[in-house]
């Protein structure tokens, strides 16, 4: 049997019982569906992998208030109890990690080549955290002459968690993990493109001991379970992973009962090759950041700008990777480059193709569908694009890269953030001070120095303009997640102001 095959008859195994019962939610610690239900297809073949429970309001305020009850108990355990249970959270997720990587490669179309890593990178978050959630109430004292100020962390209450459907487990774990060290019960509304692995990492807390309510899963679609969930009193919070657009509107739904909000959303990353970098290792990164994870990665480097002098050589060797780059069944462990998540995405980024050529850009590689079956594009390259086309402008977010061609620094930097997102930035340069320069007048929230996206997990992770609010990562993540008390304990001396006296 070929890799392939035998990652197929294991997947085969894994999906049996979805499809005899079909993916329910899972609130108060029990499995819940009603009457209706939804499909969820593979992006591979199209075909339906399970039908799936499609809850609604009367799910999310089952969900809600579960976790308000819950969350008492849960925020008073003490800190190195919730540590012992998030561990064991995480020696469950990589007890079962072929079977999560299995799943989410069928749902997602994504490579298992990325993907036999997604569960690793989830236990990962969660073994981050545990460590943390002893520390998480931790705060500062601030002596001022008379008082002593003490200022302690307290989980903010119930969190809703919205994710969408590129990586969902290791973007789920990036939001559940912190939520749960701080004391925060959840519930979570998955995507309803690729819900299988929200499932499999709910029933992992149930089975490693996480009380009931503490953590809750409720499927179905933004505008019914999603839009429930941000309206809900009960939920003090909403950590959301998705679009700007979607952002805007979970902000105007939430605005009703003040939610606190924390956004990570798209983005339009520039990659900026200065004529002084190292080119091997540039093109390496380049080549990676936009054509991994089938370009459906929000910190992606979707924009080249590479520096006229240097600009025919380089993108011709790029041209050259990018029509090589392996396209095929996402769990055949040779395949780079999967098919997109469905049609409606396949449709959206074929219309990009559609808009460069219209513009006028020139398509150097790929744009055309592969095969009949399934969502599958051929990586794309569009060189001689300029600033203000479509392609260079908006997030595609596929296996599609627009190349600007800059002069000087200057030129770069004006390219760079002329646009409306702000999420991450690369910058390819030996120049010390240029480097310097550059990473401190982008506009972004993360900037990589002559590398690709490597991820610290106590660094902060997040966007600016609009491609987010907040950040997450280290204590980054308990500033959302917790409220900041300050206690001031008179040292009993100053005078006390007499009204009436
Ligand atoms: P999306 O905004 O369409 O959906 C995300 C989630 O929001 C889904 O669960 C969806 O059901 C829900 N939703 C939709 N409408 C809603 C509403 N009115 N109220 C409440 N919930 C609602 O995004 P998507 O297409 O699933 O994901 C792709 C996007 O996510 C891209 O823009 C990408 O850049 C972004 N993203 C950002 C990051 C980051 O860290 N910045 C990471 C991954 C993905």
């Amino acid at each position: 049997m070929s890799d392939l095959e035998t990652h197929q008859a294991r997947l085969e195994g894994h999906l049996a019982r979805f499809r005899d019962s079909g993916i329910v939610n899972l609130i108060d610690g029990q499995d819940v569906a009603g009457d209706a239900w939804f499909e969820t297809r593979s992006p591979v073949d199209d075909s339906v992998i399970a039908r799936v429970a499609l809850g609604g309001a009367a799910e999310i305020d089952a969900a809600a208030k579960a976790a308000q009850a819950a969350f008492p108990a849960w925020a008073a355990m003490a800190g190195t109890a919730r540590r012992a249970i998030l561990h064991r959270i995480a020696d469950a997720i990589e007890a079962r990690a072929d079977e999560i990587a299995l799943c989410e490669c069928w749902d997602t179309g994504q490579a298992w080549r990325f993907m036999s890593k997604a569960a690793l990178r989830g236990a990962e978050n969660f073994r981050f955290f545990a460590d943390r959630a002893p520390g998480a109430r931790d705060g500062q004292a601030l002596p001022s002459g008379a008082h002593l100020n003490v200022t302690s962390r307290h989980p903010i209450g119930p969190v809703g968690v919205i994710t969408p459907w590129n990586t969902p487990f290791m973007l789920s774990t990036w939001k559940i993990a912190p939520a749960l060290a701080a004391g925060c019960t959840v519930v979570h509304k998955p995507a309803e493109l690729s819900p299988l692995t929200a499932r499999l990492l709910a029933e992992i807390c149930r089975d490693a001991g996480l009380p009931p309510g503490v953590l809750n899963l409720v499927n179905g679609q933004g505008e019914g379970a999603g839009r429930a969930l941000t309206e809900h009193p009960a939920i003090r919070a909403i950590a959301f992973v998705g679009e700007s657009r979607t952002g805007s509107a979970i902000m105007r739904q939430g605005a009703e009962t003040l939610k606190r909000v924390h956004f990570e959303l798209g983005g339009k990353n520039p990659v900026i090759v200065f004529e002084d970098a190292d080119l091997d290792r540039a093109l390496d990164a380049v080549v990676f950041m936009i054509y991994s994870l089938n370009g459906e990665r929000c910190t992606s480097s979707s924009r080249l700008l590479v520096q006229e002098s240097i600009a025919p050589d380089f993108y011709g060797r790029l041209a050259e990777r990018v029509a090589r780059i392996r396209v095929g069944h996402p769990l055949d462990p040779g395949t780079e480059v999967g098919p997109l998540i469905d049609r409606g995405h396949f449709e959206k980024v074929a219309s990009y193709v559609a808009a460069g050529q219209a513009e006028g850009a020139f398509l150097s590689v790929g744009g055309a569908r592969l095969g009949d079956r399934g969502w599958f594009i051929a990586p794309t390259l569009f060189t001689g694009a300029r600033p203000e086309m479509k392609i260079a402008q908006e997030e595609v977010f596929g296996p599609f890269l627009t190349c600007l061609t800059f002069k000087d620094e200057a030129e770069a930097l004006e390219i760079a953030n002329g646009v409306a997102y702000g999420l991450a930035g690369y910058v390819w340069t030996n120049d010390l001070s240029r480097a310097l320069r550059v990473s401190d007048a982008l506009e972004a929230g993360m900037i990589w120095v002559n590398s690709e996206n490597v991820r610290h997990l106590p660094t902060p992770f997040g966007g600016v303009k609009a491609s987010g609010i907040g950040r997450d990562g280290g204590d980054w993540s308990f500033d959302f997640y917790m409220e900041t008390k300050n206690t001031a304990f008179a040292l009993g001396s100053h005078t006390i102001p007499k009204l009436g006296a």
